[in-house]
């Protein structure tokens, strides 16, 4: 099975403090990460592989620093990467983004499985598997958590995903497009051999737009027809930092009254 996986390279966001009076993020000396949720598509993509046999691309939209972002799910078994980069990417919404994801995917080309993350810590709008979708022109199963099963001479592919009230079972025909739901899997951990390998064989490939060729007036801020109105801060909860200090046994006792004084727990 030939699959394209996209991951984000994100601030960690626990990292991220807010600029009170502008509103802003404070970005300067915040470390980045692969998209958490991305890390359950990954490992829903690994297993797909290491039943089905295939390749997973990784792809990656974003300035040059998310490589580390592609080196780390290489480390975790993905073979390759691919990282469309280029200035006139920037200042995208969510439409440019998905466009440009698109782009690379129809160049890739054969792609049987594109697998997204459920959505991103850093802008959390879960519109980039649909887009994609829509402009590859591709079924979408979203909040899917597992394999049903796989007919590979039909190329059917069938995916449970779970509502609140409810399980669902997609039949769909490949190629298609799917969001693995958030904290559906146990990612794998990163192997050193496959990160070092990845390294010294540089399977990642950075695409400009020169090697793509898109029309200017579909990416960057161009491409981009949403425009952020305003940000609204949430001021902080003070904490209370209560620590309970003594034996552990009285421990619990002490956080059950705390929890039922607070009415987070019932009488
Ligand atoms: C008006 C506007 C201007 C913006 N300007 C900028 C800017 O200048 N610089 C900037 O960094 N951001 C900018 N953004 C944010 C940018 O559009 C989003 O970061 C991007 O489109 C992805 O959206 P999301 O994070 O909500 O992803 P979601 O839709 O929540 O992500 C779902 C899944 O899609 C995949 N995915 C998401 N993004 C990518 C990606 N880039 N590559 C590969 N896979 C991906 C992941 O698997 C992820 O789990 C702007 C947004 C708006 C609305």
């Amino acid at each position: 099975m030939k699959i394209v996986l996209g991951i984000k390279w994100v601030p960690n966001t626990q990292a991220v403090r807010f600029d009170p009076k502008t509103g802003t993020l404070i970005r300067e000396g915040v470390p980045s990460i692969v998209n958490p949720h991305d890390l359950d598509a990954t490992e829903f993509a690994l297993q797909l592989k290491d039943k089905f046999g295939g390749r997973i691309t990784a792809v990656s939209m974003a300035p040059p620093a998310a490589i580390m972002g592609l080196q780390h799910v290489i480390g975790m078994g993905v073979d390759d990467g691919i990282l469309a980069s280029d200035r006139a990417f920037a200042g995208a919404d969510t439409l440019a983004t998905s466009y440009v994801l698109a782009k690379v995917i129809e160049k890739i080309g054969g792609v049987d499985l594109v697998v997204f993350g459920q959505e991103t810590i850093d802008s959390s709008t879960a519109h980039i598997g649909a887009q994609v979708a829509s402009w590859l022109k591709l079924p979408y199963v979203y909040y899917v958590e597992k394999l049903v099963n796989y007919d590979e001479k039909k190329k059917e592919i069938a995916f449970l995903r779970k509502l609140e009230d409810r399980e669902e079972v997609y039949r769909i025909k490949l190629p298609a497009v799917i969001s693995v739901a958030m904290h559906s899997q146990k990612p794998r951990p990163v192997r050193m051999s496959y990160k070092i390998m990845a390294k010294l064989e540089n399977p990642i490939q950075i695409w400009t737009n020169k090697e793509m060729g898109l029309d200017p007036r579909c990416i960057g801020l161009k491409g981009s027809p949403t425009i952020v109105g305003g940000i609204t801060w949430t001021p902080e909860v003070p904490r209370k930092k209560e620590v309970f200090q003594g034996d552990p046994k009285e421990a619990v006792k002490w956080l059950i009254d705390k929890l039922k004084e607070e009415g987070v727990i019932p009488f």
